[in-house]
């Protein structure tokens, strides 16, 4: 049976990437995006994978829309549920000039979105179900050399503890959850000055994924497989 996978974030950078591997994988892949004509990428993808590669607007700051997405969905169970997109916040700003709406957004996109996302989601997942949410070594406290980037580590680091209770929570249904640390990666995000590829930073996770089982379930993972301390 095709492996059926939903990612959010899919137009560009970590999230595109998890698409092309996928599709070549042979998954059947619902891609999430905010404005899917637009998604240039994705439209080059649909043609060159016919009736595989499923492209659905989705804004994750409008929850409203998950139960859209459910709707869509069906009776179709999702074997890998992807939670790639996310947002840095301010870069580079000096304790004294932090405001309240600085982590409004990021905290809405990072944290809740993700949480209301695989809470409206879990009743659609296939019974060994696999979830990924893209986390970050920013949101590991023992890793934290550096200060600063309250906004980011701070919604990292509490989808860290949301990712556990949903490892937790969903075991009895057979699912696994893992939070990844992609890597440094050359995206928008990650800069060009950042270590490694989109390609290898996805080939290590799937890889990770594909061998996670429920033993695993929770635990924070490096891209290359090594587990990161909280
Ligand atoms: P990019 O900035 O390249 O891409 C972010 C993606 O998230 C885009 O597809 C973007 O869509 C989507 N997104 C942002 N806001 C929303 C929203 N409100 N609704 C729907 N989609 C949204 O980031 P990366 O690919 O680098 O990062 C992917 C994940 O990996 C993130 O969670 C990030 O925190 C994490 N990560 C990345 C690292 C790196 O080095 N790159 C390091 C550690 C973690 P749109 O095009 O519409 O804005």
């Amino acid at each position: 049976m095709t492996t059926l996978t939903l990612i959010t974030g899919a137009n560009r950078g970590i999230g595109l990437e998890f698409c092309r591997q996928s599709l070549a994988h042979g998954d059947t892949v619902i891609a999430c995006c905010r404005q899917p004509e637009q998604a240039d990428a994705l439209q080059q993808l649909a043609l060159s994978h016919p009736n595989q590669l499923e492209l659905v607007a989705l804004e994750l700051g409008e929850p409203a829309q998950f139960d859209n997405l459910c709707a869509y969905l069906g009776e179709r169970k999702l074997d890998r549920l992807i939670c790639n997109a996310g947002v840095y916040g301010p870069k580079g700003l000096p304790l004294g000039e932090y405001q309240a709406d600085h982590f409004e957004q990021v905290m809405k996109i990072n944290v809740t979105a993700p949480m209301l996302l695989v809470q409206a989601l879990h009743p659609h997942l296939a019974g060994d179900a696999k979830v990924a949410l893209l986390s970050s070594k920013m949101g590991s406290i023992t890793d934290n050399g550096s200060g600063g980037s309250y906004v980011y580590r701070a919604s990292k680091a509490a989808l860290n503890a949301i990712g556990k209770s949903l490892a937790i929570d969903l075991q009895p249904q057979g699912t696994s959850v893992v939070l990844f640390h992609p890597g440094w990666v050359q995206t928008a995000m990650g800069g060009s000055n950042a270590l490694i590829t989109p390609e290898v930073s996805v080939r290590g996770m799937r890889h990770v994924l594909e061998q996670l089982s429920l033993i695993d379930s929770g635990k924070f993972i490096n891209y290359d497989g090594v587990e990161l301390p909280w």
